[in-house]
């Protein structure tokens, strides 16, 4: 196994959106950088160039959060590959919108399953890790919709809440080892997961938002690196809201 003592983290659905943003960040903190997307794509290729060009050594490779197996083969190959992860950013994440008397089996299980159940199969496997060195730092990204709710998101906002309780619970088992772990609950941030709402949706949304403009990646980038970094060391279980005042 390498590592230098350089650190390295990694960043579920880092192919685009706000994970892209965060893990171009870490590369330009110095980090190597692991990161796990659906398919290699076009994102995918880009997101690789783009890390290259900060300087970072990277592992970057499909996998499906939802596959504990997968997952537990992709930590040891980015071990492997770049040494122990110092740092999770847990922010793989699917919508499926329905009201929840028309909602489907499918859009229910898919959003619990990579929300939800794909963080704790990361956490799981690479918090384990964490421990026995007892090192570490977690940041899981939820959403205000899993602090408030939100009509016809009644699975995003459950997976996002459960991500609330899971991260509480391990900062609680873990701080003692000298690893913590926080949540980041981003308000509407302009991505490929919001720009499909409908035009509606988005002027109820931007109406809604005490600073009047959505949310940038780059909103959510650098508080990820605070919570990640030493800067951060006395706070463990805590939710971050990055919503522009949408919920005070
Ligand atoms: P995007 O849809 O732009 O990107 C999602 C990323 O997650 C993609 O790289 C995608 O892979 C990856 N992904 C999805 N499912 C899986 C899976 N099963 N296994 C591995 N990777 C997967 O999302 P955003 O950047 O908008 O959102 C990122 C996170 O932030 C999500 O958890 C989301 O819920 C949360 N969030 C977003 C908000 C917003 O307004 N955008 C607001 C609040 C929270 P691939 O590229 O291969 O498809």
């Amino acid at each position: 196994m390498t590592g230098d003592g350089e650190p390295c983290a990694l960043v579920t659905g880092a192919a685009r959106g706000i994970g892209r943003e965060v893990a171009l960040r870490l590369a330009r903190d110095g980090y190597r950088v692991a990161g796990c997307f659906r398919q290699r794509g076009e994102d995918a290729a880009r997101v690789e160039r783009e890390l290259a060009d900060a300087g970072a050594k990277t592992f970057l490779q499909p996998c499906d959060v939802r596959d504990a197996d997968a997952v537990n083969r992709f930590v040891t190959e980015a071990e492997d590959a770049l040494g122990p992860i110092t740092a999770l950013v847990n922010n793989a994440g699917v919508t499926r919108d329905a009201n929840t008397v028309m909602m489907s089996q499918e859009e229910w299980s898919t959003v619990l399953d990579t929300n939800l159940t794909g963080t704790w199969n990361v956490c799981r496997a690479v918090v384990f890790r964490m421990l026995k060195r007892r090192a570490g730092a977690v940041v899981n990204i939820s959403s205000v919709a899993g602090v408030h709710g939100n009509a016809g998101q009644s699975n995003y906002a459950a997976s996002k809440a459960g991500i609330i309780g899971l991260t509480k619970s391990l900062a609680k088992e873990t701080a003692r080892a000298g690893v913590r772990a926080n949540v980041v609950a981003p308000g509407y941030i302009d991505t490929e997961m919001t720009s499909a709402l409908p035009a509606k949706s988005q002027d109820k949304a931007l109406a809604a938002i005490p600073l009047r403009r959505f949310g940038r990646p780059e909103d959510v980038a650098p508080l990820v690196a605070f919570l990640l970094s030493g800067e951060s060391s006395y706070i463990t279980g805590q939710v971050f809201a990055v919503d522009g005042g949408m919920v005070l």
